[in-house]
C-alpha cells in the first residue's frame, strides 16, 4: 500500500479504537450490541448465509443521525465474519486513486467502511461502481494519446458504507448496496442497558436512578450516553464519595446546561430563535444557520434529529416549525393561531 493509502486507512480492527479515542467501551461481537434489533436480526441472517456459502457479505448501507453505533457495529460485522476491516471515510479520499489503492489491496471477503460515504467526490464514486458490481476497476493512466486504460481485477470485499443523509447519496451508488438499514435512536431502557454496561467496564457504581436519569437524557443516542457517564463520573470522583447517585447527576447534569428534556444549550437556543424571532416559524435552515452561527449541516445532522424526535420542532416544506411543546419546554405560552395546520395537512418533510 503506498503512502497516501496508509495515511487515510485503519488497517485493522484495533485501529478503530485508536480512530475513534475510545480504547473500551465499543461492543465487539452482535451480542454485546444493545438495541438496533431491527438491524441485527436481519444481520444475523445474512451474515451466516454468506459463511456458509464462503461468499462476502453483500454491500451494507447504514444511515441515521451520527452517534448511534454504525461504526461500532460495522467493527462488528468484520469481527463476526473473522476478516480484516479497513476504515477510511468520504472526505478524507482526495483523488479516485486513494481509492484504488485501498481497494486493490483488501483480501478475499474483506470489509472496507466508509463512513460520510455521501461526501465521496464523484471520480471516486466512479470507480466504486465497478468495485462494488463486478469487483474490478478501470484505471486510466497517463494523459492525452498516451492514456490508457486498465482494468485492474479486485478480491470479493464487502463495503459498508455509513450516511447521516442515505438522501444525499446519488441513485447510482444507492442501489449497489445489497443491504440497507436505517438507524433509530434509542430507547431510554435500552440507553440505561448501555451506560450499565459502560460503567462496569470503566470500574464504575452508579445507582439505579442515576442511571435512569442519565438515560433519559442521553438524546437516545449511545455515544451521547457514554460521554455523560464520562462526565458523572469525573464529578464523583472530585466531588462525591466513590458511588455515582442522584445529588451527584442531578449537580453534573445542570453544569453541563442539559435539561430534563436531554436539550443543550445550542437546542434551546435553535427553539428560542424560531419561537421569538419569527413567531414560531416556519424558518428556512438556512436563516437559524446564519443567526446561530452554527453551520447548516451541524444543525441539520447533530441537533434536528432530536428535536423532531422529542416533538419540539417540525421539518415542514416551508421552513422549521416549533411545536407547542417547545413554546410550554422554554416556558412559553404556544399561540392559539393556525401556524401549526400545514403540518396536520400531511405536508412534513421525510428526514432524509
Ligand atoms: P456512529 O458511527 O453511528 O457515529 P459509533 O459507532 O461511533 O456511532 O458509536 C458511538 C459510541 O457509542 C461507540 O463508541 C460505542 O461505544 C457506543 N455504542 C454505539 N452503539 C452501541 C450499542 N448498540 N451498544 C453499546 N454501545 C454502543
Amino acid at each position: 500500500m503506498g503512502d497516501d493509502a496508509a495515511r487515510i486507512v485503519s488497517a485493522n480492527n484495533a485501529s478503530l479504537e485508536e480512530a475513534s479515542g475510545d480504547t473500551t467501551l465499543r461492543p465487539k461481537r452482535l451480542t454485546e450490541y444493545i438495541g438496533q434489533r431491527n438491524v441485527t436480526d436481519n444481520l444475523k441472517i445474512f451474515i451466516e448465509a454468506a459463511q456458509q456459502r464462503g461468499d462476502p457479505l453483500d454491500h451494507v448501507l447504514f444511515y441515521g443521525p451520527p452517534g448511534l453505533g454504525k461504526t461500532t457495529l460495522a467493527g462488528i460485522i468484520a469481527n463476526e465474519l473473522d476478516v480484516d476491516l479497513r476504515i477510511t471515510s468520504g472526505p478524507a479520499i482526495e483523488r479516485a486513486g486513494d481509492l484504488a489503492a485501498l481497494l486493490t489491496n483488501l483480501n478475499d471477503n474483506d470489509v472496507i467502511f466508509i463512513d460520510e460515504i455521501h461526501r465521496l467526490n464523484r471520480s471516486a464514486e466512479e470507480i466504486l461502481y465497478s468495485a462494488m458490481e463486478d469487483f474490478e476497476i478501470d484505471m486510466i493512466i497517463g494523459k492525452g494519446p498516451s492514456a490508457k486504460s486498465y482494468r485492474i481485477p479486485l478480491s470479493k470485499f464487502t463495503l459498508i458504507g455509513a450516511t447521516t443523509r442515505a438522501g444525499s447519496l446519488s441513485a447510482p451508488l444507492r442501489d449497489r448496496f445489497g443491504i440497507v438499514s436505517k438507524f433509530e435512536m434509542y430507547e431510554p431502557h435500552e440507553l440505561a442497558e448501555i451506560i450499565r454496561r459502560s460503567a462496569a467496564l470503566l470500574n464504575v457504581e452508579i445507582d439505579e436512578n442515576s442511571l435512569m436519569e442519565l438515560a433519559r437524557r442521553s438524546r437516545g443516542t449511545p455515544r451521547v450516553a457514554n460521554r455523560l457517564l464520562k462526565r458523572v463520573r469525573d464529578f464523583c470522583q472530585v466531588k462525591g464519595e466513590g458511588r455515582i447517585d442522584m445529588r451527584i447527576t442531578e449537580d453534573t447534569l445542570r453544569s453541563l446546561g442539559i435539561d430534563q428534556s436531554g436539550l443543550e444549550g445550542l437546542d434551546r437556543d435553535i427553539l428560542r430563535l424560531i419561537i421569538e424571532r419569527f413567531a414560531g416559524g416556519p424558518v428556512g435552515i438556512d436563516t437559524i444557520s446564519a443567526a446561530i452561527g452554527e453551520e447548516r449541516v451541524t444543525i441539520e445532522d447533530v441537533y434536528e434529529p432530536y428535536l423532531m424526535q422529542a416533538g419540539f420542532l417540525h421539518r415542514t416544506q416551508k421552513g422549521r416549525v416549533a411545536s407547542p411543546d417547545a413554546y410550554l419546554h422554554l416556558g412559553l405560552t404556544p399561540p392559539a393561531g393556525d401556524q401549526l395546520s400545514f403540518i396536520d395537512e400531511g405536508q412534513e418533510c421525510a428526514d432524509i
